[in-house]
């Protein structure tokens, strides 16, 4: 009976391990999981104090919309952590309001039509003028092009330098002028090519029916759910995996670095690890594209692997002694204009304020993310300033941004290496270019994971699940 082993153990690997298990597991003598630090869960790290708080080093929530969404949800029945969802609801402060700092000062971004009528202070125009003209711009012919160039054409420049350029940095750490609207938003892209303006791709579409075949989709569904965390926070989605994997024979080897990958003649593939070589039959692999371009010895998909870049982050949680937030809402951005080098600030006591402390008096959590597309690797960070002269300019920066003046009680730096894969324009051809290799060839190689198709962590478990379907079918 053949073996599959899947490589990482972030919540892409884990995922595939968990399908694989589940539907897969009568194709499969072994399932293997390798895994190079001692730990599993990747870029989702909660860390939890013994008074209760908790700071998320990594991702901090979920949002359920989407086909991506509603896979996650049904995946989490089926790990029985429906009782230990954190939601956020439409009406929530936290899921109303999100924030930009610009100019040096901190805007409510509208959230009602009234908002969308009055105008901006960063604004020239009312949002409402630039979104009612948009159903008259001329659609492109290009095959892919930057999300800032789309959203020029589409709306104007003035949003595209401030408003995309912001949400982009807030969900991808990247540079606008260079990530692909075709690879990025998709959905977008297509509503242009197919409706010729995103004004009628709203009013024609076909409304969407939402299969309510699971109990936890139709309550947050009813409960208007718009993002959600867990009560130990996101490290639990995969500290349940994980446990779930253990379970049911999946065998997890962390202290696993895989060193190369070799396919054999006779359809074999022989991976040799730290401490191990094993003969596998199927590799679904989990890790950032250019960790494995080093493991392989083929040309064509060694190039392409490695022409997926990725950007470096930091990640700054502070927590202060009261409640000290000037607003309520999610959090606040900051476009590339500001010359900053904070990329966004997260709110987190006002989304989550279950993971604040509980022994004591009340505290403000929040976290500060620095870096992107803007600094080369977080490794020049460490070199460039020291953690204390780091802190020193987050703290400036919160009280700048947040008139929050008095020291941190608690502080945490994690520097997050090659964090973010960015689909830069013609990142779709790359993809197209390893498909190709890949079946024209046969090779029992499966790419999952976000330097693909989708960063999200929804989409990481969606993609894990449609490559096991894709192989079962095979
Ligand atoms: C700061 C930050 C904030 C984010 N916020 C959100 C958010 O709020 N919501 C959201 O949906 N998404 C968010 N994301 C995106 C999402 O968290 C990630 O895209 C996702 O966690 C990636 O998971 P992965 O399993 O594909 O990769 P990873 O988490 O990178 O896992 C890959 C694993 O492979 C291992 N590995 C590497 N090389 C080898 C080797 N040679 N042998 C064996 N193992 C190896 C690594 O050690 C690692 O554990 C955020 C990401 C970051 C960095």
């Amino acid at each position: 009976m053949p073996t599959a082993v899947v490589l990482g153990g972030g919540v892409s690997g884990l995922a595939t391990a968990f399908y694989l298990q589940k539907y897969g597991a009568s194709k499969f003598s072994k399932i293997i999981l390798l895994e190079a630090t001692d730990r599993f869960g990747g870029w989702i790290k909660s860390k939890r104090h013994p008074d209760g708080a908790i700071f998320e080093c990594g991702p901090r929530s979920l949002r359920p919309v989407g086909s991506q969404g509603k896979n996650t949800l049904k995946l989490l029945s089926e790990l029985q952590l429906e009782k230990d969802i954190l939601p956020l609801c439409r009406t929530d402060p936290a899921a109303k309001n999100r924030y930009l700092f610009v100019n040096k000062q901190l805007h409510a971004l509208p959230n009602s039509l009234q908002g969308l009528v009055k105008r901006q202070p960063f604004m020239s125009h009312a949002f409402i003028w630039t979104l009612l003209t948009e159903n008259w711009k001329t659609k492109s012919p290009l095959e892919d092009e930057s999300i800032h160039s789309y959203f020029s054409r589409r709306l104007n420049q003035e949003m595209a330098d401030v408003l995309i350029d912001s949400i982009c940095r807030g969900i991808y750490a990247g540079d606008c002028r260079k990530l692909s609207i075709k690879s990025c938003f998709p959905d977008l892209f297509n509503a242009e090519k197919q409706y010729g303006s995103l004004t009628r791709f709203v009013l024609l579409k076909p409304k969407a029916t939402t299969q309510v075949d699971d109990a936890l989709i139709k309550k947050c569904l009813e409960e208007k759910w718009t993002s959600y965390s867990f009560k130990n926070g996101m490290q639990q989605l995969t500290d349940a995996l994980t446990e779930t994997c253990n379970a049911n024979k999946v065998d997890l080897r962390s202290n696993s670095s895989v060193k190369s990958i070799t396919f054999l003649d006779n359809g074999k593939i022989n991976i040799k690890c730290d401490n191990d070589e094993i003969k596998a039959d199927a590799v679904f692999s989990a890790i950032f594209s250019k960790d494995l371009g080093k493991l392989l010895q083929i040309d064509t998909l060694k190039n392409n692997l490695n022409s997926i870049p990725a950007v470096s982050c930091a990640v700054i949680n502070l927590e202060y002694e009261g409640k000290l937030l000037p607003v309520e809402g999610f959090g606040h951005l900051s476009p590339s204009s500001e010359n900053g080098p904070v990329l966004g600030m997260i709110y987190d006591s006002c989304s989550f304020p279950q993971h604040d402390r509980t022994d004591v008096t009340p505290s403000t959590r929040l976290t500060v993310m620095l870096g992107g597309a803007w600094s080369d690797s977080i490794q020049n960070i460490g070199q460039w300033i020291s953690q204390t002269d780091l802190m020193s300019m987050v703290t400036e920066a919160v009280n700048q941004q947040l008139q929050i003046a008095c020291h941190p009680i608690r502080s945490q730096i994690s520097l997050l290496n090659d964090c973010i894969p960015q689909y830069h324009v013609g990142h779709s051809n790359i993809i197209s270019n390893l498909n190709t290799y890949i079946s024209k060839r046969q090779l029992p190689l499966y790419l999952i994971g976000s330097s693909y198709q989708g960063v999200s962590v929804n989409d990481c478990i969606l993609n894990a699940k449609l490559a096991v379907e894709n192989f079962l079918l095979n």
